[in-house]
Parts: structure tokens; C-alpha cells; sequence
């Protein structure tokens, strides 16, 4: 029985899986990321060492060769090349992973932007089935999205487009470290509340993300307000992203979209306030469904499912 792999590369785990036509993992194994000076030559042995180990699982699990790999990264990918031009979290620049792979094991290989992953994996198996127009967020520790447009991923001229994320959101707002004022990261990712927090508390709090949604949801006005401007300022990214695209849903992922209520109902009442009625009456906003597994099972999409995500079609 023919399989894949899919690998999610992160700035502190990579973790692999081993997939046969669903989003069922059959093996997982994971392996802390190590960036050092000479990031490219210990990610690329941590990668093909997770990629072995889990070619040694299918076997033992009386699986075939693998049919191909996929690769999801953190920064901007070129897929066609399977050139990660920029991911500043790994050190990795201008690195050919395609090609790399490819070489080494002798099966197609696919690299995407691993929020272009997470758009893909929620789009077949998540919350954003039968959509064929949806745009996926996802906010941690900084903040990515991936624009799925007519059933396939857009990802612009130069591989740079889908980056809500560094939309500017208020131009007097803090420096981004993308080095310009006010993107949406400044004010939505997980690091980032906590320093609103502490602006408004007046002092430093060991409190995390989870801790500060939390108090939110006890009824805490301090953190409550926190998490109303963070999602004052992500509806007016979504609305405007909305007002170009028209979607027929949004998907919002990653750590903070855990904070549920306290986040997506101030969402809701500003995305209504700042999209066109005949799209907030239509546009679907719904949390992630697939949570960290998005990565290995979009990972996996790119090898086996890009046919099934043009055909399936769609709202
Ligand atoms: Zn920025």
C-alpha cells in the first residue's frame, strides 16, 4: 500500500507523519528542531533522521516505498522551485528542499509555507470543507495565514502574498519585526497580548497567552480587553482581506484562536462593523478544527491530496 510523509518543520519541534489517503497518522514521531550557526546542515540532518525513522515505522506497519514528501515551512517557500527563500526562524535561506529530498530518496517532493500547509490540511479535513475561496489565520507566537482562491492556493508573484499578518492595522502602532509600524502581529500575536497586558496592569506579569485567556473568560476587564482589541484589530485585517476576496469562510488557528468566546465574539461584532453586509451576512467565521495536527496532514495534502483539492470544488 502506497504512503506519504508529511513533515512540519517549527522553530523548536519537526514533526513527521506517515499518512495513507486520509488524515489519519499511522506513525508520528517528532524531534527538536536545533538552530544553530549552521542551521541548514542540522535542520536538513534533523529532517531526513525523522524522515528515515518513519520510512523504518511504515515498513514495520507493512507499508510500501513512500509515494512522496511534503514539507511545510515556516517563511516564504517558492513551490514551484521547492525553495524556502526565507525562513528566519530556522536560518534557512535559499535552500533547495525539493531538490535536496528528492535526491536523496528518489520520490516527488513538495515544499509550502506552513501556513499555506494549514490552509490546505483545514480545506480537506477540517473546518473549511467543501469551501473553495477561504483564507486560514493562524496566530501564535507571530502570525501566518494561507489564501486558498477558486480550490487552489494563491501565493502571489514572488511567493510573498497571504501575509495578514504584516497588513499594517495602525501606522502609529509598535515596530513589527518585519521592521515596519502597526502590522496585525503587533497587536494579535501571543507575545504581544501579554505586552498589552502588562501595559494595562501597570507592571510584568509571568502570565501566559493560555493564562490571559483564562482570566478573559472568568471575566477579568483587563484581559477581556485585551482580547477585544486584538480581535478589534484582526476583523478589520479579515473585513479588508474580505472586501478584496470575498471567501466563502475564515478560518482562525493556532494557539491563541483557544481562547474561544472571548476572542471570536468581539471578532464577530467588529468584522460585522467593518465588512460589506452582503459579506458578513455570507462569510463564514469559524475556529481551526485540526489544531497542531494541521501541519502533518497539510504536509501530507501536498503530495497526495493538490489533485483532490482542485477537484472537489465547492462553495
Ligand atoms: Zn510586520
Amino acid at each position: 500500500m502506497p504512503y506519504v510523509i508529511g513533515l512540519d518543520v517549527g522553530g523548536t519541534t519537526i514533526k513527521g507523519g506517515v499518512f495513507a489517503g486520509s488524515s489519519q497518522c499511522l506513525a508520528e514521531v517528532r524531534m527538536k528542531t536545533y538552530v544553530t550557526e549552521n542551521s541548514v546542515n542540522e535542520i536538513l540532518a534533523n529532517m531526513r533522521a525523522v524522515v528515515e525513522e518513519l520510512m523504518r515505522r511504515a515498513a514495520m506497519l507493512g507499508l510500501d516505498h513512500p509515494g512522496g514528501i511534503g514539507i511545510g515551512v515556516p517563511g516564504f517557500v517558492n513551490s514551484t522551485e521547492g525553495v524556502v527563500l526565507e525562513a528566519s526562524n530556522l536560518g534557512l535561506y535559499d535552500v533547495n528542499l525539493k531538490r535536496w529530498f528528492e535526491e536523496r530518496y528518489h520520490v516527488p517532493c513538495v515544499v509550502q509555507g506552513d501556513a499555506r500547509v494549514g490552509a490546505i490540511a483545514e480545506r480537506e479535513f477540517g473546518a473549511a470543507q467543501g469551501h473553495s475561496s477561504l483564507l486560514y489565520v493562524v496566530i501564535g507566537t507571530g502570525v501566518g495565514s494561507g489564501m486558498v482562491v477558486n480550490g487552489e492556493v494563491y501565493e502571489g508573484v514572488h511567493s510573498a502574498g497571504g501575509e495578514l499578518g504584516h497588513t499594517i492595522v495602525n501606522p502609529d502602532g509598535d515596530i513589527c519585526a518585519c521592521g515596519k509600524r502597526g502590522c496585525l502581529e503587533t497587536i494579535v500575536a501571543g507575545p504581544n497580548l501579554i505586552r498589552a497586558y502588562e501595559k494595562r496592569l501597570g507592571r510584568p506579569t509571568a502570565a501566559t497567552a493560555k493564562d490571559l485567556s483564562d482570566r478573559a473568560l472568568e471575566g477579568h476587564p483587563d484581559a477581556k480587553m485585551v482580547f477585544r482589541e486584538a480581535a478589534q484589530a484582526l476583523a478589520l485585517a479579515i473585513a479588508n482581506y474580505c472586501t478584496l476576496f470575498d471567501p466563502s469562510i475564515v478560518v482562525v488557528g493556532g494557539g491563541v484562536s483557544l481562547a474561544g468566546p472571548v476572542l471570536f465574539e468581539p471578532l464577530l461584532e467588529f468584522f460585522n462593523k467593518y465588512s460589506s453586509p452582503l459579506a458578513s451576512e455570507r462569510i463564514v467565521i469559524a475556529p481551526a478544527a485540526l489544531g497542531d495536527k494541521s501541519g502533518t496532514v497539510g504536509a501530507s495534502l501536498l503530495v497526495q491530496g493538490v489533485r483532490t483539492l482542485k477537484e472537489v470544488g465547492g462553495a
